[in-house]
């Protein structure tokens, strides 16, 4: 879906924060650029988007994103190569999920156009804050929520959609132990699961704070039925490799179709790695782990890009997953980034210039 768009509205800021940030040593996610991309909903359609300085919202207390939760976002990088050249990776990918999500939480879609130009616009007025260092990018938050105020327990009449930027050293260092949930869940048949709503996180912060308390740094979701197949890890897709095959699970209601896992999915292919995208039950991998067949576990998202797993506990017992010398996690992710700070080819087309 596309709207009308002449030229967005820019209006800058009058004081840059870019001297106070020092780039060289960057966290994830919490220093914020100059200006951010803003466009409401109201009367029954999308304004035009505009860019503006970075501010904070006011909102009225019966605003619905606090009573009903009607709350979506997406997580993008942007990169700087050599030539300062900017790319984005997969981006549609991201303006299409964003309105799946959107659909499902009685959000009205935004218009690609406004999505995909707007961020362009932003990135070209914040071009100086998208990093060059290696393993640094610009992470960018496209997001949604109910502004419209009223305790009447129904969809908003009114939202926000903004797009954020923060620039951003790597996610996580180092591998993560975790535990196989059996008691909560992440997402249920029919529910909300597959939708990037903030809801989500909510929900997964208890447990995860439980599994950290037993000396765990993440929990891997199973399904919500039967706490027998293994489903994401936190909030990334998971891949297990069992010998030399590469299994990961099917999208659903409850798995995020996650553009980080298909992207490892073609890439593995075409490498002539032998992949399984199938349903993969806790036994199985707990039986591999025994008898030495479990070489490798990790996420797979666009924070972190690969977050390799040294291994997990499930019924009181702990596994560990033994180091490999050629792990195809490191692998897979030199190959992702590569091609996402335009390092080398692109054969899959995933690479989008912005100019
Ligand atoms: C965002 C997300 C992912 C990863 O998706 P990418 O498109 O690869 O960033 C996986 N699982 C969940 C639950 C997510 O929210």
């Amino acid at each position: 879906m596309n709207a009308v768009i002449n030229n967005i509205e820019v209006i800058k800021t009058k004081t840059s924060k870019i001297h106070d940030v020092d780039f060289e040593h960057l966290s994830f996610g919490s220093t914020f650029s100059d200006h951010m991309l803003e466009c409401d909903f109201k009367d029954g359609k999308w304004q035009a988007p505009k860019v503006v300085p970075y501010h904070s919202i006011t909102l009225d207390p019966s605003a619905k994103i606090f009573h009903y939760g009607q709350s979506i976002f997406e997580g993008m990088k942007a990169y700087k190569d050599a030539n300062n050249d900017v790319y984005l990776f997969r981006p549609i990918d991201n303006c299409k999920r964003l309105n799946i999500s959107a659909k499902r939480l009685a959000i009205p879609e935004v218009p690609e156009n406004y999505f995909m130009e707007g961020l362009k616009t932003l990135l070209k007025v914040d071009s100086d804050w998208i990093p060059k260092n290696e393993g640094c990018s610009l992470y960018i938050r496209p997001f949604i929520f109910a502004t419209g105020n009223g305790f009447h327990a129904s969809p908003s009449n009114e939202y926000k959609f903004i797009i954020a930027t923060a620039p951003s050293g790597s996610y996580f260092a180092g591998k993560v132990k975790v535990l196989i949930e059996e008691t909560y869940s992440r997402s249920a048949n029919g529910g909300v699961g597959f939708a990037k709503a903030g809801g989500n996180y909510a929900g997964q912060f208890y447990p995860t704070q439980l599994a950290i308390e037993k000396g765990y740094q993440q929990v891997i979701w199973t399904d919500d039925n039967t706490h027998e197949y293994i489903e994401e890890a936190g909030a990334m897709n998971i891949f297990i490799r069992i010998n030399d095959t590469l299994i990961t699970g099917p999208t659903s209601d409850r798995i995020l179709d996650g553009i980080t896992r298909k992207s490892v999915i073609d890439i593995a292919k075409a490498e002539g790695i032998s992949v399984e995208i199938r349903k993969i039950k806790v036994h199985e991998v707990v039986a591999a782990a025994r008898n030495g067949t479990l070489r490798e576990m990790f996420g797979a998202g666009t924070a972190a890009v690969i977050s390799p797993i040294s291994g997990f506990g499930y019924h009181g017992e702990d596994f560990d997953i033994p180091e490999q010398s050629k792990p195809y996690a490191g692998f897979l992710k030199k190959r992702i980034t590569d091609i996402q700070t335009n390092k080398c080819e692109d054969p899959f087309g995933w690479r989008f210039k912005v100019e």
